[in-house]
């Protein structure tokens, strides 16, 4: 059993260094007993400020030791007013996903206590899916290359059988652990819209001769718009969604809004040989430096490091604490006193972090 673990940290930009501080300090915190497993965290610079002082968002050394790395933490990258000079936007995470070929972004929608969600949940209901977005392709594939004219503007969008069959094979893979764990029904639905666009027919072509390999998993599809509105009229239906690139980045922020907002809605982007996790919002630089970044999406993502490793390297002592770990960030979200602002409280940041410890401690300590 690998008990020794290489992780690549990426602190970021704006609140990033911020909540990736106490996210290193709870992860030590459990990992008190080193016959279990031991997480080694280098620190990787990147991002806008990297930038800025040497010239490279994404410098070679650091992707090195991310794709040699067993995984990577990631806070958040960029910055508003600090650009390339042909005005676009650093994102070394999209390039990360691109150079690693993450295809899978595992995005989460676990509503953990109703009174944060804008739905109104029957009581008998759960929110517990998850949303898969296809993170190399699709209409990112032109991102930053696009061609603009005096009076025209093109973006290809690209879907390829190669990464589709990776991609779906990975979410019907999902589905059956999620069922196996009692969290899915086993289903997995494709989101695409395929009546109108011949790349999203081959899309769901491609979709539906992969789930002849998964007969125990029940196979449909759905057109993008009409999964909006279910995933507002009737999300506890849901289990695993598939999708292409852009309809995944539009659909995961309404599942973010569906959890109660970006600071709770964790995330990551996983290929065959890496995975990068990260919280699904950005670097929010109006609330650098405040104490007020809610900490809860970057600690939840740890927390599925945790799960995945567990899982990848069958270290059962990761998947044990992944559960402890999402299980203390559950039980202090109903309490508003730890909350921060984005949720309707007025913690701050260390606030909520200590909330999280003292719930953890009195879990890993009989
Ligand atoms: P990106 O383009 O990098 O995804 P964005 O422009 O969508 O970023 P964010 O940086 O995610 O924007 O911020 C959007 C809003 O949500 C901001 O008002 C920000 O303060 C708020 N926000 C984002 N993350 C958090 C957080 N962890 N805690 C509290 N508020 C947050």
């Amino acid at each position: 059993m690998k008990k020794s673990f290489t992780i690549a940290v990426f602190e970021g930009d704006g609140i990033g260094p911020e909540i990736m501080a106490p996210t290193l300090d709870i992860l030590e915190l459990l990992q008190n007993d080193t016959s279990k497993y031991r997480l080694n965290f280098k620190k990787v610079p990147a991002g806008a400020n990297e930038y800025l002082k040497s010239g490279r968002a994404l410098p070679d050394k650091s992707l090195e030791i991310a794709k040699s790395s067993d995984a990577i933490l990631l806070a958040a990258m960029g910055l508003p007013n600090i650009r390339y000079e042909d005005g676009t936007e650093i994102s070394p995470q999209i390039d990360l996903r691109k150079e690693l070929v993450l295809f899978a972004g595992v995005r989460p929608v676990r509503v953990m206590t109703a009174a944060h969600s804008p739905l109104k949940i029957p009581q008998d209901k759960v929110i517990d899916f998850v949303l898969i977005r296809e993170s190399t392709e699709g209409l990112f594939f032109t991102q930053g290359k696009g061609e603009v004219e005096a009076n025209e503007a093109r973006e290809t969008l690209r879907i390829t059988r190669n990464i589709s069959e990776k991609l779906f094979n990975f979410a019907f893979k999902l589905a059956k652990t999620r069922k196996t764990l009692n969290q899915g029904k086993g289903d997995v639905i494709c989101v695409d819209k395929a009546n109108m666009f011949r790349a999203f027919a081959f899309f769901r072509e491609i979709f539906e001769k992969e789930a002849k390999n998964h007969s125990d998993i029940t196979a449909s599809s759905a057109y993008v718009d009409l999964m909006a509105l279910w995933m507002v009229q009737k999300p506890w239906e849901l289990d695993v969604l598939v999708t292409e690139n852009m309809f995944g980045d539009i659909l995961s922020e309404l599942g973010a809004g569906l959890m109660g907002g970006l600071g709770v809605a964790p995330s990551a982007d996983i290929g065959l040989d890496n995975a990068v996790f990260q919280p699904c919002h950005g670097t929010a630089p109006d609330i650098e430096g405040k104490d007020l970044a809610n900490p809860i999406a970057m600690i939840s993502s740890a927390a599925m490091m945790l799960e995945w490793l567990g899982l990848k390297f069958g270290n059962q002592y990761l998947c044990e604490d992944a559960a402890k770990l999402q299980n203390s960030i559950d039980i202090i979200m109903h309490d508003k006193n730890n909350l921060t602002q984005d949720l309707g409280g007025s913690a701050t940041t260390s606030q909520t972090v200590a909330a999280i410890q003292h719930s953890l401690t009195s879990q890993i300590k009989p």
